[in-house]
């Protein structure tokens, strides 16, 4: 059995809203696992329920496969840092962070060793006699997260841990928090609304929506192999564009851009969806662009550019295909100008198809 493992979880509220369905996960001892999805999709619920300041209304949680649904948050042996810091103003940083150990009874000496460390890590060791206040709110994440880390749990839980943050403090705690992941060992579950940090961090990301999971999956399978609509649209900066079409005799029937899937797809997926309704996806970088010949391999797409958006590493074009948005990122020396036609190629294995009913994956070659 795995180190962690959630079995037909489910949680109804009390006024009977029913806010997570049937999750199932089972992760390893170590690993770093986000919880991605829009708001109100159930992250912090299965994130509570996890740490046992939720009860679970149905299926059954194993820790080190020991039933744990009925146990305390203090027996689970996991520690949780919030969105907001929740410190305690009037005590330093030195207090704020041995809190916990001096509750539990640990020796002074001991406790001051642990402190030192933990403050070393997170570069607070100039900090300890400041208050919170004194602090910037990198600093007091940075507290927040040592008061975690400090207890030496074998399981962290992060609920937004950075969203406070401005940008550039967001990427740096990033990497200070993976870093801390690495040095502990500790089996974290990390929950957020941002792609990117699922993306950047996660050894496995749970998508979820509406309650329910869409995807697990290494951030590669879910950029790569998305399973729906969904997934493919949250995962990716800026999102897959999805153009509506149909597939007449193989070939989508989007004018002047006949991408003929009998190039490269399975003659039976071409047979199934022949006449239906499809989204053609790619992704905004995927496609290359060339001043001479087309590129082997490749369908060439024409569009007509609308707006151009510079951002220095590359440049985002807003193009209209034929009545549809799309965006393509591209070298920012190669920016065409708005109200010129476009032309730009998509490789073969850069062409998704989704089923427009049921918005799941259309797979076009039985791999
Ligand atoms: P997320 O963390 O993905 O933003 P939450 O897990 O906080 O989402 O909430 C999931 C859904 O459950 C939301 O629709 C939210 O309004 C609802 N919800 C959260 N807490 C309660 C509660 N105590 N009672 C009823 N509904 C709740």
């Amino acid at each position: 059995m795995a180190y962690l493992t959630l079995h037909g979880i489910n949680k109804i509220y009390p006024n009977g809203f029913h806010a997570v369905h049937d999750f199932n996960l089972e992760i390893e001892k170590g690993e770093f696992i986000v919880f991605v999805g829009s708001s109100g999709c159930g992250k912090s619920t299965t994130l509570r329920m996890i740490a046992g300041l939720e009860n679970i209304s149905k299926g059954d949680f194993y820790i080190g496969g020991e039933r744990a649904n009925d146990k305390g948050p203090r027996e689970r042996g996991v520690a949780m840092v919030f969105q907001s810091y929740a410190l305690y103003p009037h005590m330093t940083v030195y207090d704020n962070l041995a809190f916990g150990l001096t509750l539990q009874g640990v020796d002074d000496d001991v406790i001051e060793k642990r402190v030192i460390s933990v403050a070393k890590i997170l570069g607070l060791s100039d900090y300890l006699e400041r208050l919170p206040r004194e602090l910037s709110g990198g600093q007091r994440q940075r507290v927040a997260v040592g008061r975690a880390i400090i207890r030496k749990v074998d399981i962290f839980l992060m609920d937004e841990p950075l969203s406070n943050l401005d940008a550039k403090q967001r990427v740096t705690m990033r990497s200070e928090i993976m870093q801390i992941h690495r040095q502990t060992g500790a089996t974290t579950i990390y929950v957020t609304h941002d792609q990117t940090e699922a993306m950047t961090m996660a050894d496995r990301i749970v998508v979820m929506k509406d309650g329910y999971i869409q995807q697990i999956g290494t951030p590669y399978d879910l950029y790569f192999s998305p399973v729906n609509m969904f997934v493919a649209g949250f995962i990716g900066e800026p999102p897959m564009n999805f153009v509506e079409t149909r597939i007449v005799n193989g070939v989508l029937d989007i004018p002047n851009n006949p991408i003929d899937l009998n190039r490269f797809a399975d003659r039976q997926v071409i047979e199934e969806y022949e006449g239906r309704e499809v989204a053609f996806g790619f992704r905004p970088e995927a496609v290359q662009l060339s001043d001479g010949e087309a590129p082997e391999n490749c369908f060439a797409l024409l569009s007509k550019v609308e707006l151009v958006e510079l951002l220095g590493d590359n440049t985002n074009v807003y193009a209209d295909m034929y009545g549809q948005n799309v965006i393509f990122k591209v070298d920012p020396h190669l920016s065409p100008e708005s109200g010129t036609g476009f032309e730009c190629y998509l490789p073969y294995d850069g062409v998704y198809l989704f089923d427009k009913q049921t918005e799941k994956r259309i797979r076009l070659k039985a791999r």
